[in-house]
């Protein structure tokens, strides 16, 4: 890896303001998914670091709430600017752990970053009001507090833009934060503390707590009285794990878990756009995100012309490391994910479905590359239809009717985003009112930024991030009560 920063590769957690090993002295590698190198050795924390870093941020919480909005927004910004300046080493740390494609890489660190200005612009319009009062001697004002220490648990499918979406409005709001990255991807995190350092945030208001034992650290942060909200982004199965270990504390939760994206055609769409926005919504990050397209539905009257022309735009779609020129699609993060596509692909084979292009590992056995895949002749009892595929295959369902399409797209616990192409505007309020989603994409399949509310409903998890509504979730609301004004 050459990076013009060496100091962005950093390899120890980082703990109240130091980069620091950990009590036990053990470390664990990071692979590069592509070819399965070891590109570093990071430390691996535990209880012990966990309660150490909890403790740092419960100290500096009492310094960093007191800070003026305005300096906080300051320090923010200066972390930003870093981010932009150093884009392109960033990147490279992010594809070399993670394996997308470097412009997709580049793409999430500038993302990443807008959510880091964002909020310093919001920190200073955190208001709150003055209500008339229910008696003549009283005067109601409610003021908005940051809720404390923040725990924030983070995946690996977008390494840098899930650690800054979090910690952003937390510490715009005045809260501060022990963050755990995936295993898979601490480097990202860890360049981004590097940062940090830089921009001059005091020690404690942001800490790394790297480890291999998500359990035990979960744990720790769930149980500590010390920590008053915890934001998680990953699966439903570890994002109802730990909304119940919260409850004992009544933490307050955010929850951004699994998707099961329905993506729908109709007879009047613009089947160019639609192609274009299906490729996108399915195959960025070699389809490992939890906004992908996990379902497509045409309509009779243009299936066969949809499939023809998705799949011949799919065949272009050029696989390969993620660090060399033209690459579209990168390797899988693991061997497990890989697997679980098999399983769900050559499910959907033994119950009938097709496939158009791909179905395959490309490569050896060992490859985490696995083609992008088309599966037509699909049927809602095969495991594609249910399941979060969370890998580069595309089933396309056929459907008639407005009304069937409905009823099978919110057929699903999941209730994170949702697509769908057509042009008569009365469907389009119809469908997007009907469709039980946080997010609705109407022709278009790129719907993340930093202005809008990003979040699901049902299973799909709570809270908000980004937009106006982000910060809501870092602040409580303090009512007063003043009487005796005769
Ligand atoms: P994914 O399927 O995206 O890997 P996970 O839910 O397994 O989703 O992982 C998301 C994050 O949750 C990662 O940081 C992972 O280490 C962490 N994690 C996994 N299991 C637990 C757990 N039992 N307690 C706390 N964190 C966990």
């Amino acid at each position: 890896m050459e990076l013009k920063n060496k100091n962005l590769l950093q390899t120890e957690a980082y703990i109240n303001g130091q980069f620091t090993a950990s009590a036990s002295g053990s470390k664990f590698e990071v692979m590069n998914p592509y070819d399965g190198t070891v590109v570093a050795e990071v430390s691996d924390c535990a209880i012990a670091d966990t309660e150490q870093a909890i403790q740092a941020a419960s100290e500096a919480f009492q310094v960093w709430k007191k800070f003026t909005a305005g300096k906080r927004a300051r320090i923010l910004k200066r972390w930003y600017q870093l981010q932009l300046e150093n884009v392109d080493d960033l990147a490279q740390i992010l594809t070399i752990e993670q394996g997308k494609p470097l412009a997709e890489a580049k793409g999430e660190i500038k993302y990443g970053a807008s959510f880091v200005e964002w909020f310093a612009e919001e920190a200073r319009r955190i208001y709150g009001d003055t209500i008339p009062g229910h008696q003549g001697d009283k005067r109601i004002v409610t003021i908005k507090q940051p809720v404390g220490v923040v725990a924030a648990i983070t995946p690996w499918n977008f390494p840098s833009a899930m650690i800054t979406r979090k910690v952003a409005p937390a510490l715009a709001a005045g809260c501060t934060v022990v963050i755990k990255p995936s295993e898979l991807t601490p480097l990202s995190a860890l360049a981004l503390a590097e940062l940090a350092n830089q921009a001059g945030f005091p020690p404690g208001v942001i800490n790394i707590v790297t480890t291999t034992d998500a359990k035990a650290v979960g744990e720790v942060m769930t149980s500590s009285p010390l920590v008053r909200k915890l934001s998680f982004t990953g699966s439903t199965r570890v994002g109802k794990i730990l909304l119940k270990q919260c409850a004992d504390s009544v933490k307050k939760v955010s929850l951004e878990l699994g998707g099961n994206a329905p993506f729908i055609v109709f007879d009047d769409a613009d089947l160019d756009i639609a192609v274009q926005g299906a490729i996108a919504a399915k195959y960025r990050n070699a389809g490992q995100t939890c906004v992908c397209a996990n379902r497509l539905f045409v309509q009779s009257g243009v299936y066969d012309e949809f499939i023809t022309k998705f799949t011949a735009a799919v065949k272009e779609q050029q696989l390969g490391n993620g660090i060399a020129a033209g690459t579209v699609i990168g390797p899988m993060i693991e061997e497990k994910a890989v697997q679980f596509v098999e399983s769900v692909v050559s499910d959907a084979i033994a119950k009938g479905g097709e496939v158009l292009t791909g179905g395959q590992r490309n490569g050896d056995k060992s490859s985490l590359m696995y083609e992008p895949t088309v599966l037509a002749n699909v049927t809602t009892d095969m495991s594609v239809y249910s399941s979060e595929i969370f890998g580069p295959v595309a089933p396309v369902f056929k459907f008639e009717t407005e009304e069937e399409v409905i009823k099978l797209a919110n057929d699903t616990p999941y209730g994170l985003a949702s697509y769908f192409y057509g042009r008569d505007y009365a469907k389009i309020w119809r469908v997007a009112e009907a469709l039980e989603y946080g997010m609705v994409g109407i022709n278009t399949g790129m719907i993340s930024t930093t202005v809008a509310p990003f979040g699901g409903i049902k299973e799909s998890g709570f809270g908000r991030e980004g937009s106006k509504y982000g910060m809501d979730d870092y602040l409580e609301i303090k009512y007063m009560c003043w009487g005796g004004i005769e």
